[in-house]
């Protein structure tokens, strides 16, 4: 996406997470300047339809190399806003998740984490987002930063995200845990959340996946489909397949960790093969070229 629809975009969100009681008629009149500006830009759409010359020079769309992905403007982004009512609710959303968001950052529910973490991560993302990824918790980095995914676990994720034709701001990203799972005293690294402290949590994920209505959610890993379904079933029967949380279909796949752990070729293929079924699902645009990306390997 070009760095003006970008600005246009960042601009949008902005204005539109005014009040709406509050917002002068004038505020309006440059949404709807905005707006057109926005869709005047045809070329910027078609231009970024998935197209394999553009892919990154990463040899797998789910590999550990950097380099620019696939981005591309879906034509909901354009849509979603438009007619009044669907406004209306994305402003309500917008401003659910920010009333939640300030009741959680200040959550001691559970006494050892929240005297262990620096920053509750409460999750990133477009309120209004059709797709949702939730992994566990928290690591040292997500605690620093106060925002999911952002080490280099997060930065696979981040590259999946974008190689599906997305952008992060697109998605809505969370964990089953909002605090970094605490330490010994002196120890780096990160541990798994236990059960109890995902089971004590899962209400605020509860109440985010309420507000913003996902389509579709990919949970990261067992132990997200833990904290999400309490089962302990290992991922080799786990992934791949749906799940229903409430309403809304969950695709089980292996956590970005994972992948950053195990390079084998087979395992980037079975997540890249669960996202191509996440996109169908979502009915997004899929190129030939994202189709057969694992073609003949592994
Ligand atoms: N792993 C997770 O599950 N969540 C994060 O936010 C970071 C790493």
């Amino acid at each position: 996406m070009s760095s003006f629809i970008q600005g246009l975009d960042i601009l949008l969100r902005q204005l539109r997470s005014l009040d709406t009681a509050n917002r002068p008629r004038v505020d309006q009149a440059i949404i709807d300047r905005i707006e057109r500006l926005r869709i005047d830009r045809p070329e910027e759409i078609s231009s970024q339809t998935p197209d394999p010359a553009e892919m990154s020079s990463a040899s797998d769309p789910v590999g550990t190399s950097s380099g620019s992905s696939l981005s591309v403007v879906r034509e909901d982004t354009h849509r979603v806003f438009h007619p009044d009512e669907e406004e209306l609710v994305s402003t309500d959303r917008d401003q659910r998740i920010a009333k939640l968001r300030e009741k959680v950052l200040v959550c001691t529910k559970c006494s050892h984490l929240a005297e262990f973490r620096n920053t509750v991560v409460f999750g990133v993302g477009n309120p209004s987002a059709d797709l949702m990824f939730v992994g566990e918790a928290p690591g040292a980095d997500e605690d620093l930063r106060g925002e999911p995914f952002v080490g280099r676990a997060g930065e696979l994720l981040t590259r999946i995200i974008e190689t599906m034709g997305f952008q992060r701001s697109d998605v809505y990203i969370a964990n089953v845990l909002k605090c970094r799972p605490d330490m010994p005293k002196g120890s780096s690294g990160n541990r798994q959340p236990t059960p109890e402290e995902m089971q004590t949590c899962l209400p605020y994920l509860r109440d985010q996946i309420e507000i913003i209505q996902p389509k579709v959610m990919v949970a990261l890993g067992g132990v997200a489909m833990r904290g999400l379904f309490g089962t302990a079933e290992p991922m080799k029967s786990l992934r791949g397949r749906w799940h229903s949380f409430g309403n809304i279909p969950v695709m089980a796949t292996f956590h970005p960790s994972y992948l950053l752990r195990n390079q084998a070729l087979t395992e980037k293929r079975k997540v890249w093969e669960d996202m191509l079924q996440v996109l169908e699902r979502l009915e997004a645009p899929i190129s030939p070229r994202q189709r057969n990306f694992f073609l003949g390997k592994g």
